[in-house]
């Protein structure tokens, strides 16, 4: 499978079925916590970035076999998903083979545009996200191409909440001495508090961040987080839980996952460990795409991470 990936298991939503129709990594913001690594096709153009037939193909065969054992079916991967312009009708083809919900995780950028927000009134879920209750720093935590600027970006969320029906979750990710003193923290709250999300996830860079020098928020926080947001989703721990896959390739099951979801070491020997494929053929595995640059390691936090080099 090219484009539908997982099911993964994922801190809010259980096990997601990603369908992921961009190349890696498509995006209009190039946040400095991203797990992704480097926005390497940064751009804020919608078009098919994929073949739209191709991703269909793969979203038909998948429902059609699979016992359809996951919770959502999940629009994400490698960038910014409402870059890719039949978004709609991919989803609209995936409502007609499932009776899952429907869940969309997006930066929220295009919800100024009304196109896209009448794409995503179609979904059950859309998660998508706010670091910052200011200008200055929006564009230093999500360095968003030139065409974005904030003041259209809480437009757009807010035009869009006005008349969406369905859950509307934001998430905000927090970095140290970036957007986490009690001052941004307060801005943020109150851009929510107009808003008014379904629910509010607290999220800290738990994978490793493409600028090495970003840091979670020292512990201290929970207390402001109290103060200031009172009622909010905490989910700063590391999801659990073995990776779906669709044939016993190791090595292409593997990369199409890393692609677009970083794998903590001990996941990956979860997952794909086998009578045959043992730990230590995984970990050799492992060396050898390192050797060739295909992945790279990062030690984050203790664990070992394993991600797609770019
Ligand atoms: S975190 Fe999401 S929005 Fe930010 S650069 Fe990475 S893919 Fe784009």
């Amino acid at each position: 499978m090219e484009y539908v990936y997982g099911p993964v298991p994922s801190r809010r939503l259980g096990k997601s079925l990603g369908i992921d129709p961009l190349p890696s990594k498509t995006c209009n913001y190039q946040c400095i916590y991203c797990q992704l690594g480097k926005t390497t096709i940064f751009t804020n153009k919608r078009k098919n970035y994929c073949p739209k037939r191709d991703i269909i193909k793969e979203i038909d065969e998948v429902l059609t076999e699979s016992e359809q054992d996951f919770d959502y079916l999940t629009l994400v991967g490698s960038g910014e998903p409402t870059l890719y312009k039949d978004l709609g009708e991919l989803i609209r083809f995936a409502q007609k083979r499932t009776n899952k919900p429907i869940c969309v995780i997006t930066n929220g950028s295009l919800l100024s545009e009304k196109n896209v927000r009448d794409i995503l009134f179609d979904v059950d879920l859309l998660l998508p996200t706010l670091d910052a209750g200011n200008t200055k720093t929006f564009r230093l935590i999500n360095r968003p191409h030139p065409e974005i600027n904030f003041d259209n970006l809480i437009r757009g969320f807010l035009e869009f909440k006005e008349s969406f029906t369905k859950q509307f979750w934001i998430e905000v990710m927090l970095v140290r001495d970036v957007n986490d003193s009690k001052d941004e923290l307060l801005q943020i709250k109150s851009f929510l508090d107009d808003i008014q999300p379904d629910r509010i996830d607290i999220n800290v860079p738990i994978r490793p961040p493409v600028e090495i020098w970003v840091k979670k928020p020292k512990n201290t926080i929970l207390k402001l987080l109290d103060e200031i947001f009172g009622d909010y989703k905490d989910i700063n721990f590391p999801e659990m839980g073995i990776f779906g896959k669709f044939s016993s390739d190791f090595e292409k099951e593997f990369l199409s996952i890393i692609e677009r979801h970083p794998m903590r070491q001990e996941q990956i020997i979860e997952t794909f460990k086998t009578s045959i494929n043992t730990e230590s053929n995984i970990l050799e595995t492992l060396d050898i795409l390192e050797s060739k640059n295909i992945i790279q390691k990062n030690i984050y936090q203790g664990k070992i991470f394993w991600k797609l080099r770019n």
